[in-house]
């Protein structure tokens, strides 16, 4: 038997439970004897971490729900085996990230990074259920309020649950938000929106899908925001920005021709 390392009443994170950095946060969210997990990392660790909720007596007959936040690798390539361990459990992820999920497709979910040398086994998973904006999860008398929040990926949600938001990779304690890349599905302007809505809720504590769990800040989103709208005209993620004015200046600049003293 293991004991309970819980972070919050009803909520434990693996990374957390394990003292020691495993991979991309995993939460166990529980009550009144059922529970559901978000996200579950790469395959290599999903026996350990099945086994540890195990021991914390969880039945693993009574896991509702395989919670995905996203399609990205490194949070769901175990998802197949969780669902082998426990196929009572209904796989639920955003009709987009199944899309991705059912085909395993490599580019959009970072298995397969070629000009870095990356390539991840990843086997479609089929998933049970698509839910989205507004869809709600009931785990015991908890409820899982399901917000579409893209930006990072097209398809990421997030999970309301009182005062706590399961935030994926939309924002992190330093500040930082997921990857954002056009090949990935990234969008900056719903991004912006996406994290727009988390500073202006009345969520009071972030539950990101990587590194420590933080408390909600409105001048620590802010600064994200801001630094996000500048990239939206600049060319740092290429086609990701809505435009780029420096190309205006320059049009002018050809049509009167290069002063060096007005340089
Ligand atoms: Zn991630």
């Amino acid at each position: 038997m293991l004991a309970r390392r819980e972070l919050f009443p009803n909520i434990l994170e693996m990374n957390y439970q394990f003292r020691q950095r495993m991979g991309c946060s995993v939460y166990v969210v529980h009550d009144a004897g059922e529970w559901a997990l978000i996200d579950i990392g790469f395959e290599d660790s999903t026996d350990e971490i099945i086994d540890a909720i195990r021991q914390m007596d969880f039945a693993l007959s009574q896991c509702r729900y395989l919670i995905c936040t996203h399609a990205d690798v490194d949070h769901i390539q175990g998802m197949k085996r969780a669902k082998e361990l426990m196929p009572q459990a209904r796989l639920v992820a955003h009709p987009h990230a199944r899309l991705l999920m059912e085909k395993a497709d490599r580019i959009e979910t970072y298995a397969e990074i070629s000009a870095q040398g990356i390539s991840i086994d990843l086997s479609p998973i089929p998933v049970d259920e698509s839910i989205d904006e507004g869809d709600v999860l009931t785990v015991g008398n908890l409820k899982l309020k399901v917000w579409s929040t893209p930006g990072h990926a097209n398809g990421q949600l997030a999970f309301e649950m009182g005062p706590y938001l399961f935030s994926g990779d939309n924002i992190y304690r330093d500040g930082g938000v997921g990857n954002i890349d056009a090949h990935h599905g990234s969008d900056l302007v719903e991004f912006i929106k996406s994290l727009e809505r988390i500073r202006d809720s009345k969520i009071e504590w972030l539950l990101p899908s990587h590194g420590p769990v933080f408390r909600k800040q409105s001048a620590h989103i802010q600064k994200t925001i801001d630094r996000l709208k500048s990239y939206l005209n600049l060319a740092d993620f290429g086609t990701c920005a809505t435009g780029w004015p420096l190309l205006q200046e320059w049009e002018e600049e050809l049509i009167h021709g290069f002063d060096p003293t007005q340089a």
